[in-house]
């Protein structure tokens, strides 16, 4: 059986990197490794941000079939993830990453023989703490910040190590999940990675001051709009630094287990204000959907893919790779057999789901609709809901037809799942009964 390493980055939006075509050189390691991939050029998160788009890639189910989870619940029980998965065919599991939204707290440790999130307890204390410890917290926080060089999240060097010192003691086959905020903001990257993509230095006082600034929900909506590039020259910096993690990770695990397929994609990507705002909020343009996605590894193709897909096909594209025919819990299909469209969803306030291939975007949010023509306008500036051309009116009318067939189907799912969840509360009541 051959092993699965599983690389995600959070907030790596595809069109900063230069395998997909960016200005700088912010990825030349991915570039090379993409030439001997299969390598998917349309890639796309179902969803905008980690609460959205982890346990939907994970667990291979649409962000929305699950409401109270994405407001805070706990990781989709009632279905299996990939590791649950592989872990019953034999696997040895293990994650590390130091993203709280995907933390034990909120059961993402099911399925792995080790779970590395680095927070112990610290996402239960900051629910509870009050206002004045919150504020305590950020203060040390900054000082932590500027004079230990400290970030909010673990570096990505810990990751990569944790993940090589669990696999010392490990038997074959494994599955090693690694997923790393080097990109999340603040953005904070190392001078000589700015240096390498011909960016100005900044200070690490700079550096820290506009972390904080665009940490802070109240502070991010004061950034000016020429402040932006600054933050996107960090942004491509930490990009650059990532793809240098990336290269040490591969290199050293391929060079002890040559039978591994290594998964290189991103949760979601990151806006600079292209619909108004910094950050990843709940909106589904293309800055926050277009992601990297490729498979490297012996026995796979060196093929550059066209067609759309999304992260729903992820664990079935690992499992059809693999030979595992266990499809019972998954939304999605393989890469090979999925739709030529894909499906992203977001809860803000209300449901948001879009639709996409390669020429159109349509966005459908309560009474609100938004078509955009990808091939003619990538920005997605354009609305041309209100067009009066026949053949744009008959794409609506399908596209329209198809999201509520997804919709439809979404229901029908979550109403089996609340049928199952209760059986098992019956079932586990007559068993406590019995006993
Ligand atoms: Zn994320």
């Amino acid at each position: 059986m051959k092993n699965v390493v599983l690389l995600t980055v959070d907030c790596l939006r595809a069109d900063h990197m230069s395998c997909y075509g960016y200005k700088r050189e912010t990825t030349p390691f991915i570039d090379r490794l993409a030439k001997k991939s299969l390598f998917f050029k349309n890639a796309f998160s179902n969803g905008p941000n980690t609460r959205h788009s982890v346990p939907s890639f994970l667990s291979s189910t649409y962000p929305l079939l699950f409401l109270q989870e994405i407001n805070g619940g706990k990781f989709h029980i009632g279905r299996r993830s990939v590791a649950e998965i592989l872990k019953n065919n034999g696997y040895a599991t293990a994650a590390v990453h130091s993203n709280p939204y995907i933390s034990k707290f909120y059961g993402y440790d099911r399925g792995f023989d080790y779970f590395n999130d680095f927070l112990l307890g610290q996402v239960e204390d900051e629910i509870k703490e009050s206002r004045l410890k919150k504020i305590f917290r950020e203060v040390v926080k900054g000082l932590k910040a500027i004079t230990l060089h400290k970030l909010p999240h673990e570096d990505g060097k810990r990751i990569n190590y944790e993940g090589l010192r669990w696999l010392e003691n490990v038997d074959e086959p494994f599955f090693l999940w690694l997923h790393y905020m080097d990109v999340h903001m603040p953005y904070v990257p190392p001078n000589q990675f700015l240096e390498e993509i011909g960016v100005k230095k900044y200070s690490h006082i700079k550096k820290v001051w506009m972390g904080k600034k665009i940490d802070d929900i109240k502070m991010r909506d004061k950034i000016k709009d020429e402040e932006i590039m600054d933050y996107i020259n960090l942004y491509d910096g930490c990009v650059r630094y990532t793809d240098n993690l990336l290269k040490e990770i591969v290199s050293k695990i391929e060079k002890r287990y040559p039978d591994t397929i290594f998964i290189i994609t991103a949760d979601h990507g990151e806006e600079f204000r292209e619909h108004g705002d910094l950050s990843h909020l709940e909106k589904l343009y293309d800055e926050l959907l277009h992601i990297p996605l490729l498979f490297y590894g012996k026995g796979i193709d060196d093929r550059i893919i066209e067609k759309p897909v999304s992260l729903i096909s992820l664990v079935p594209t690992i499992l059809h790779l693999l030979g595992i025919n266990d499809n019972r819990w998954l939304q999605g299909k393989n890469v090979f057999e999925s739709e030529e469209f894909i499906i992203a969803e977001a809860w803000r306030e209300k449901p948001i789901t879009a639709y996409r291939d390669l020429e159109w975007k349509f966005i459908i949010s309560g009474s609100e609709r938004e078509l955009y023509n990808i091939t003619e306008d990538g920005q997605e500036k354009f609305n041309l809901y209100d067009s009066k051309d026949g053949k744009v009116k008959e794409k609506i009318s399908l596209f329209e037809k198809i999201i509520r067939r997804h919709i439809t189907n979404l229901d029908k799912e979550r109403n089996a799942r609340n049928t199952y969840l209760q059986k098992e509360k019956v079932r586990r009541f007559v068993r406590k009964m019995r006993s």
